[in-house]
């Protein structure tokens, strides 16, 4: 075997201190341990970070506990509530609630898939709502939670949950276990960038209070302005706003003021969507618009009149353009973050996909030479991941009968990229949710916005026949008991955090 010390990568350098530097940070210090590299991160205070990001998805547990977080400790210090989906209000038609949780509807009582009896009673007239076939939706209505039976045969094995927390927060409490296991955490600005004349690598880092920071290799956690990445390396961004096209939102906290509920809510507008994302001690809020279709001070008006509390800061407003890098890793820098792209809020997709990008350059980890065949297919796997989650985003958009407002009209009447064309027609037909091999929205997830926004099967899969439609609308009358006896059971959602993470002893209300 030949020596691989002078190929290995010595020294990691992190440009950023946001959520993304810091789950970063905190991974590559936690899997690398033990070889001979150092990780150094910076950050400015005077520019600080973007400052939003509360909802998260299931797969930072996975995040979590392979870096041995312990998940009561990370909430207690996070201010976390437990998330078990989104609700969507007015997104089909004004007046329409459904949920997009994190677990399947009904469970196997035939042949076909749980929907296809669901819709062929439905059709008849004869089913509840989609969602009384779900436990954890049921659960998050109740404004309760337990934790997924482990055993896998349990009926209350089939879901998962996220948190809700404070970004600030986590990034403090990642950038301590990050600096314990040896990163070296720099505070200063980056003014300038040197780069190697030859092969076009960066080479260092140079910070406003002088000095430089040498490095093999770079990541670019600097958020929207992409300082290495766009700024120096120039790799293009692919600009995807004629498909999603809010580009602007304003985000402000307020008091709580009445249950929080385990789950966001993301509520339609004229002219974008609201989310409301409950902590333990505040209720974060935003408004996300596009700027064609309504003025900033008419978006802040429609947010600052349906808080549910007072306000508990000035309201900051944001501003983004939805696509990603034309590469996400380019030469000897890969970005990870809003450096590297971002899809809008809507499905709290952002923390995910930094976590595929931490997953995705540890396992393709390079050498100092940074190997283009390594960097390609870092970039597929990328782009896969974005593309599908823009169209699940888009999904929302077009599957709307609002007629109210020219966006909703307009989003209707787009075209549609053809994978997601195909998606649409593919269950409008009958009833099938092709399943990707990798991505993130499996089935479920699709199964749970086509339904809840009005989008039904025109056939239903043939073997449904095999039961008749009393012994359906018997199977689903036992399911919807016995998923409404569960919650019963099931403990209140604070009271759960009172025994698994509560911050400040406890006392939620008293702090803002
Ligand atoms: C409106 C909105 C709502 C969102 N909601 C969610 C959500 O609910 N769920 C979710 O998963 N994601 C959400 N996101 C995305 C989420 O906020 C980001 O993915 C996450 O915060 C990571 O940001 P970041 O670390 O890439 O960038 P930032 O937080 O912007 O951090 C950038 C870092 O780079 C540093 N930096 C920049 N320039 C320099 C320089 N010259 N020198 C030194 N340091 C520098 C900054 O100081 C900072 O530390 C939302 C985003 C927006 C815009």
């Amino acid at each position: 075997m030949s020596d691989r010390s002078d190929r290995q990568v010595r020294s990691i350098v992190i440009v950023g201190g946001g959520t993304a530097g810091w789950m970063t940070a905190a991974a590559l210090a936690h899997k690398l341990s033990g070889l001979d590299v150092s990780i150094t991160l910076v950050e400015s205070a005077e520019i600080g970070t973007v400052g939003v990001g509360e909802a998260t998805l299931p797969q930072i547990r996975d995040f979590n506990r392979s870096l041995g977080i312990d998940e009561a400790e990370m909430m207690a210090r996070t201010a976390a509530t437990i998330k078990l989906g989104i609700e969507f209000c007015d997104w089909g038609r004004i007046g329409d609630r459904y949920f997009h949780p994190f677990g399947a509807h009904g469970e196997a009582i035939g042949p076909a898939d749980f929907h296809h009896y669901w819709a062929k009673l439905n059709a008849a007239g004869d089913a509840a709502p989609f969602g009384d076939y779900c436990y954890p939706i049921v659960a998050a209505r109740n404004d309760r939670f337990a934790l997924p039976d482990a055993e896998p045969e349990s009926g209350l094995s089939a879901y998962s949950y996220a948190f809700q927390f404070d970004a600030s927060l986590y990034g403090v409490f990642l950038a301590a276990f990050a600096q314990e296991r040896g990163t070296k955490r720099v505070e200063g600005k980056v003014v300038s960038v040197r780069t190697d004349g030859e092969s076009g690598f960066i080479a260092a880092i140079a910070l406003e209070s002088g000095g430089e920071i040498a490095g093999d290799l770079f990541v670019d956690c600097s958020g929207f302005r992409g300082l290495l990445i766009e700024q120096e390396l120039e790799t293009g961004y692919e600009d995807w706003s004629g498909y999603l096209p809010c580009n602007r939102a304003w985000a402000v906290p307020c008091a709580i003021e009445g249950p929080v509920g385990p789950y966001t809510r993301s509520t339609a507008r004229t002219a974008g969507w609201q989310w409301r994302i409950p902590l333990q001690h505040r209720i974060g809020n935003g408004h996300v618009y596009c700027d064609r279709y309504i003025g900033d001070q008419d978006a802040l008006d429609q947010l600052m009149t349906t808080l549910e509390g007072d306000p508990l800061a000035d309201p900051k407003q944001l501003f983004f353009k939805t696509g990603k890098r034309r590469r996400l890793w380019n030469r000897n820098c890969v970005a990870i973050g809003l450096s590297g792209g971002f899809l809008e809020p809507l499905e709290s997709t952002s923390i995910d996909l930094i976590q595929s990008g931490i997953v995705n350059l540890l396992a393709l980890f390079p050498e100092k030479d940074c190997a283009a065949r390594d960097a390609d297919e870092y970039n597929r796997l990328m782009d896969l991941e974005f593309e599908r989650i823009r169209d699940f985003l888009m999904l929302h958009y077009v599957a709307t009968q609002r007629d109210d407002a020219a966006l909703w009209r307009d989003m209707r009447e787009m075209e549609w990229p053809d994978s997601l064309a195909y998606k649409i027609d593919a269950f409008r037909r009958r009833g099938i949710v092709p399943e990707y091999e990798s991505g993130l929205f499996q089935p479920p997830s699709w199964l749970s916005v086509f339904i809840g926004q009005n989008i039904l099967p025109q056939s239903v899969d043939p073997r449904t026949d095999r039961m008749t439609a009393d012994e359906i609308a018997a199977q689903l009358r036992r399911i919807r008991a016995s998923i409404s006896g569960a919650v019963e059971e099931t403990s209140e959602h604070l009271a759960f955090i009172a025994g698994h993470g509560a911050s400040f002893g406890g006392a939620r209300a008293d702090v803002a």
